[in-house]
């Protein structure tokens, strides 16, 4: 029987270099911590191949895509793969797998660059069952999320996400290696849980004052903690003189910690 490929979608595009599907697979480096891995959108199973080669860990997969879905049904039939038929942003992510409570899987994905902010977003909030994610992007979002202080790219995704993770960029991808290529280059990067799994500061109160520096990036924290209306005075030159951008995480959660004590 000949398999019936998915019709393109709007916003799909199916990496086609073998060297670099396998590169992304491989860069998965804590195969010790779990059992489970979910790959989001598998589209045709570029990267879904080589996962399953890897017997440390039951490979499990998630498309929207009617199609795709199909195709990878009949595709991996008898091959242990799992694929779930759904939209991973409305999935409920305990349920998700149907794994033992506690354990914690990781996360692949040439991701759906409409929905890439979001994905990691629901990785933060359910990050106790996830301590990697390899996932590609587009350039700049990747460059956003590795950025360290000091960069242009450093923002409010830098520091909330390294908050939680840390970053590696792994490798740019050309576009031409996509079909049909995006307008887009694309890179994937690591993201590594850190050990404790909650800030160590009100974290309601760190995202307000990350939002708020980086509200007026320009301006030194301070003018720009102005906003905040927390009395700042105890706060030492050399910090109220920098720009948010300036400000590694630790140093935002060494902030956030000073200014909770004032209010
Ligand atoms: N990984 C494949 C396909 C990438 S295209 C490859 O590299 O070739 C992105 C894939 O994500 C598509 O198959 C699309 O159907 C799927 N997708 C888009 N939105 C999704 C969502 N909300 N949940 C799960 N999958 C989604």
């Amino acid at each position: 029987m000949k398999l019936v490929k998915p019709k393109k979608h709007l916003g799909q595009h199916f990496l086609k270099d073998q060297d670099v599907a396998l590169a992304i697979v491989d860069a998965l480096a804590l195969t010790d911590k779990y059992k489970n891995v979910l790959e989001i959108g598998p589209g045709m199973g570029v990267l879904t191949q080589y996962l399953l080669q890897n017997n440390n860990y039951q490979t499990h997969v998630i498309d929207i895509d009617t199609e795709s879905v199909q195709y990878l049904r009949e595709a991996y039939v008898d091959t242990g793969l799992k694929i779930i038929e759904g939209d991973f942003l409305k999935a409920d992510f305990t349920q998700l797998l149907s794994l033992q409570e506690g354990e914690q899987f990781a996360v692949i994905g040439n991701f759906p660059y409409n929905i890439s902010t979001q994905i990691i977003f629901k990785i933060l909030e359910n990050r106790p069952f996830v301590p990697e994610v390899v996932g590609m992007f587009q350039k700049e979002v990747a460059e956003r999320y590795a950025a360290k202080h000091g960069s242009k790219v450093y923002g409010i995704t830098s520091v909330l996400t390294q908050a939680y993770y840390n970053i590696e960029y792994l490798m740019t991808v050309d576009a031409t290696l996509f079909d049909p290529p995006p307008k887009v280059q694309s890179a994937v990067i690591r993201l590594t849980r850190k050990e404790h799994l909650e800030v160590e500061c009100n974290e309601t109160m760190f995202y307000k004052v990350v939002k708020t520096a980086f509200n007026q990036r320009r301006k030194t924290l301070r003018n720009a903690l102005k906003a905040l209306g927390i009395n700042y005075n105890n706060i030492d030159e050399v910090t109220l003189g920098k720009r948010a951008e300036q400000l590694s995480v630790a140093q935002f959660i060494d902030l956030t910690n000073t200014l909770e004590g004032n209010k």
